[in-house]
Formats: structure tokens, sequence, C-alpha cells
């Protein structure tokens, strides 16, 4: 697979067109950025964590019946995916209180979610990604009904399936956001799961796994990112 030219640069990925129809390169990037990107820095080696626990989440997620955009990885930090028509929506989905629920939410930092609480928000910086609901996705038309129902299904399918494997870690999946995209009828996951997407706390010490150490300035990023991505790397050898 060759790859031609750059199709979209986002904030810490760029997606590339190539010689075989239907098929893109992701590319990880060593950008890291928070608060609508607020912050800014450049850490090397980050692209490949995130791609490496990706890929890995992606693979586990396909052999449990998630179709996902993942074909395979080119080097360290080249995916090769599946062309999607992306849908503008960050799914949130949330198993404890942490974050932004907290900051805007009378929830107490730590309170457990159960049934798990999903969270809709419109995909656009300029706006800071305003929260959405059922009845504007679809007079938006950025989803159909059934479409969101399709949506909202495999994200707690998700859910449930990252918790498990990164409970066998140590790990507690605190929240993530995951984006969809469609080809024809099917819905795709699309976009990454990494550090960067999700919440993870240690179980047992409840140390922050993820860009909240970049966030809130909690540590090394780098170290983090380096232990937990073989972490969770690991228990795939039988996933
Ligand atoms: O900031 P907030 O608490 O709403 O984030 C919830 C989860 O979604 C976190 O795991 C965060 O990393 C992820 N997220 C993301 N991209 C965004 C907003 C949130 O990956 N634009």
């Amino acid at each position: 697979m060759k790859q031609k030219k750059i199709l979209y640069a986002g904030k810490a990925k760029s997606v590339y067109r190539t010689d075989e129809k239907g098929r893109l390169i992701v590319e990880f990037r060593d950008d890291i950025t928070a608060f609508d990107g607020g912050k800014k820095d450049v850490l090397k080696n980050k692209g490949s964590y995130n791609a490496e626990v990706s890929a890995f989440f992606f693979d586990y997620l396909a052999k449990n019946g998630v179709k996902t955009h993942f074909i395979r990885m080119l080097d360290a930090r080249h995916m090769a995916v599946r062309e999607l028509e992306m849908i503008p929506l960050e799914v949130i989905v949330r198993n404890i209180a942490a974050g932004s629920i907290v900051r805007n939410y009378p929830f107490k930092e730590g309170t457990k979610l159960d049934p798990p609480v999903i969270v809709i928000d419109y995909k656009d910086d300029s706006r800071h990604d305003p929260m959405l609901n059922d009845e504007l996705i679809v007079a938006l038309k950025i989803a159909t009904p059934q479409e969101l129902k399709k949506i909202k299904t495999a994200a707690l399918k998700v859910n449930a399936l990252l918790a498990k494997i990164l409970a066998k870690q140590g790990i507690t999946l605190v929240d993530f956001k995951i984006e969809f995209g469609r080809q024809g009828k099917t819905i795709y996951l699309g976009d990454e799961i990494s550090m960067d997407s999700m919440r993870l706390w240690d179980k047992k010490t409840k140390e922050s796994l993820d860009k909240d150490v970049y966030r809130f300035n909690k540590g090394d990023v780098m170290d983090t990112y380096n232990r937990v991505a073989k972490r969770i790397t690991k228990t795939g050898k039988k996933p």
C-alpha cells in the first residue's frame, strides 16, 4: 500500500489517501493537545504508543464482533484503515464520574455510574464540542434514529469488552470517547482508542494512566504511556 496525498490533518493524527480504493492511512503523530488545543506539545514516540494500543483494541474488538475500520499496521505509527464517511459525533461512555461531568453536574468524582452513562457531543472545535441529545442529532441530520440506536448499542458493547480486558491488567476503565463512520448502511467504529481518548485508573493506587497526566501535570507523560501500553498489550496474547 502506497501513501498518497494528505486528506486531513487533525490535532494528533493525519489521514492520507492511498493507491488502493476505499483504503486510507492514518498516521499517529507525536503531537499532544488538551483543552481545545490550548495546551500543546510534541512528545517523542507518543504516536507509536497510541497506534499500538489502538491496533490492539481494534483487533480485540473485531474478534468479538465489533465492526471497525482497522485493517493492519504498516509500521509503528501508520495504520491502514477502511475509508468511512465519518459521523461528527464524539460518543463518550462513562463508568465512573470524572472529568467534565464532575465539573458540569453535581457528581462526586469516583462515583460508579451503573448502568454506564452515554454522552454524545457534536464534534466541532469552533463550537467547543457541545453536548447533543437524540432529537438534536436527528434534527441536524447527523444520524438517523436507526443509526443512533446502532451507535449506542455498539458503544455499550465496546465499553463492556474494553472494561473486561483492562480489568485483567488491574486497570479501571473510567470513561472513553469513540467515533463512528458509515459505509452504506453499515456503521463502523473509526478513529482511535488510546491513552489520549480513554480515562484509565490503576485499580489499586487510582493513579491516572492516560492523558490526564498531561492535562494536569501529574507526572512523566511518556513514562506513563509506555508503561500502560505494555500493560494493555500484554493481556492481548489471548484476547
Ligand atoms: O473531558 P471529558 O471528561 O468530557 O472526557 C471524557 C472522555 O472522553 C475522556 O476519556 C477524554 O479523554 C475523552 N475525550 C476525547 N476527546 C475529546 C473529549 C473527550 O478523547 N474531544
